[in-house]
């Protein structure tokens, strides 16, 4: 066993693994009366605490209960890097079986984003992206998922700041660890705690063509993102492996099927590859493939990905591509990715600290 792991803590229940029916369930189990559950729901998602000692309103028994029968908190920052520009933070988090995750924030005008992992790791290996590169460990329960949030909205409430966005485009495939990212979803938007609202959460999915129908059928209004970066199937299942399973002809129906449920706009990445996938050729294959759907494209250029075979495009063929898909009047805008002197950009997290140069 590694240092640092506290046998102990393993018995504990995570708090923030627990629905509000489930904790409702738990103290009803120990003789507390329901309205006990709303008390410690807004202790942890309005107010925030992080001690058992500060939910002032429930009886010191309740409290002394609850804190050796329960975990307030399950992770650790081991480290936090702030990019240069003083607008991006990353965060290395220790979960509790001494796995590492990432998550970022990051700071807009009028906007404080939140983006978090759902997994440790990826199994779908994209050859462009570091997550994808260093495989597959497990997913994150619910509350992991929810405590990364939390972490920064701690941090912003210390300076009289809220949090206003969260987007599931850290680590892993969201829709590939469905149940816990919908119960995570349903945590941070319950009125009576975290209230965030539907419209303000965006899934970001690799192409899971059930996961999107699921999503559909849950009747929110969540902003859905899809990595496309390919806009034909023979490139798409090179740099996208799970497109031999979900090609662009399943992807496209699904997607049409998401904006016809919810009415939202879809997003699409695209991540600009020299030589790869930002030809003139391309950017009007991509206009023919989005024709007459409502979205948005977000043209990235590539982030570095040491392992990565894939550079980025020169800017001349990024504004060039960009044009091209403007006379095609596709709605798109080229990112200005954050974060990269920190490794914290788009594609760049991953499960360990980086080696210090
Ligand atoms: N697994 C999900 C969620 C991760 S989001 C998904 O793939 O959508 C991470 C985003 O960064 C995805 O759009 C991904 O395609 C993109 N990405 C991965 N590697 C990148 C890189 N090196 N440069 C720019 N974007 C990258
Ligand atoms: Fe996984 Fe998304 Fe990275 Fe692909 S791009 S390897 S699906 S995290």
């Amino acid at each position: 066993m590694r240092s640092g792991r506290n046998p102990k803590a393993f018995d504990k229940t995570p708090l923030l693994d627990l629905t509000y029916i489930q904790l409702t369930g738990l103290l009803t189990s120990w003789g507390e009366p329901a309205y006990r559950a709303d008390q410690i729901w807004r202790w942890l998602y309005r107010s925030l605490v992080t001690d058992f000692r500060e939910m002032t309103t429930l009886p010191k028994g309740l409290r002394v209960r609850l804190a050796e029968a329960t975990l307030l908190r399950t992770m650790k920052p081991l480290e936090e890097q702030r990019a240069a520009d003083g607008l991006t933070r990353k965060v290395l988090f220790a979960l509790r079986d001494n796995q590492t995750i990432e998550s970022v924030l990051m700071h807009y005008e009028r906007r404080h984003t939140a983006c978090i992992s759902t997994q440790v790791g990826c199994p779908f290996g994209c050859v462009f992206c570091a997550t994808g590169q260093s495989g597959f460990v497990r997913n994150l329960t619910a509350g992991e998922i929810v405590e990364q949030v939390l972490f920064f909205a701690r941090f912003l409430q210390a300076k009289g700041e809220g949090l206003t966005n969260v987007v599931f485009m850290g680590m892993g495939e969201p829709l590939a660890n469905y149940e816990a990212a919908w119960q995570a979803i349903e945590t941070l938007t319950h009125d009576e705690g975290f209230n965030l609202g539907t419209r303000r959460i965006t899934i970001s999915t690799v192409g899971l063509v059930p996961g999107i129908r699921r999503l559909a059928g849950e009747g929110a209004q969540i902003g859905l993102a899809i990595s496309l970066h390919a806009p034909t199937d023979e490139l798409r299942d090179k740099l996208v492996p799970i497109n031999r399973r979900y090609p662009l002809t399943q992807l496209m129906a699904a997607c049409r099927h998401y904006v016809e449920r919810t009415g939202r706009r879809i997003s699409f990445e695209y991540a600009l590859m020299y030589g790869i996938n930002d030809s003139l050729e391309q950017a009007r294959q991509l206009a023919q493939l989005l024709d007459g759907l409502l979205c948005h494209v977000n043209l990235i250029p590539l982030n570095p990905v040491p392992e990565s075979p894939y550079q980025p495009s020169p800017r001349g063929r990024i504004l060039a591509f960009q044009a091209e898909l403007n006379r095609s009047k596709v709605s798109n805008t080229l990112r200005v990715e954050r974060g990269t002197d920190i490794q914290a950009g788009c594609g760049q997290l991953r499960c360990q600290r980086m080696p210090k140069e």
